[in-house]
């Protein structure tokens, strides 16, 4: 099967990436490539922007787990121009060391992907922080940021489709299928 999104200029930041064809649940749409990293190599190459300072556009770093990150800066695809929604129709997943750019619902040719970006600070998400990390996703329950909400957990269709087809889920399959 082509692969069935295109990059293109987006409304919403830079560049977007377009679904062409419609992507199903669950689909593992593209890989987020890019070179592994721990957290505090990250943190030494993109250090977060002191208060009252705009955060540097275009750092392309994505948490696998704990303590890996992906900074797309090296050897990124088009995974990195995915912009974040906080109403998303894909959520990365990590499998392994290979994060997943996963849908969480069908998706309709000419939709925008988008993922919640869910960043979360190491210092508390105040109101000046969150602005500089400013939300314009249009959607209707826009949280205004693209920081992790402290209190609300993640989207529920994010949440089934951890459930439903993360890596756990993946096993469980594999394993029947041998039976
Ligand atoms: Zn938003």
């Amino acid at each position: 099967m082509p692969r069935p999104w295109v990059v293109r200029n987006s409304p919403r930041h830079g560049k977007g990436v377009y679904a062409t064809a419609v992507i199903k649940a669950g689909t593992k749409i593209i890989e987020y490539t890019g070179e592994l990293i721990s957290e505090a190599e990250g943190e030494r190459r993109y250090p977060t922007a002191p208060d009252g300072h705009e955060e540097p556009e275009h750092t392309y770093l994505l948490t696998l787990d704990e303590h890996r990150v992906i900074d797309a800066n090296v050897g990124g695809n088009a995974a990195r121009f995915i912009n974040h929604s906080c109403e998303p129709n894909c959520e990365p997943i990590a499998y392994g060391d290979h994060m997943w750019i996963v849908a969480v619902r069908d998706i309709k040719p000419g939709e925008e992907l988008a993922y919640d970006y869910a960043i979360e600070l190491d210092e508390p998400h105040t109101p000046s922080r969150k602005k500089r990390f400013p939300c314009r996703c249009g959607a209707r329950r826009c949280r205004g940021s693209i920081l992790k909400p402290k209190y609300q957990p993640l989207h529920p269709l994010v949440r089934a489709a951890i459930r439903r087809y993360g890596p756990e889920a993946e096993a469980r399959r594999a394993a029947g299928a041998r039976r």
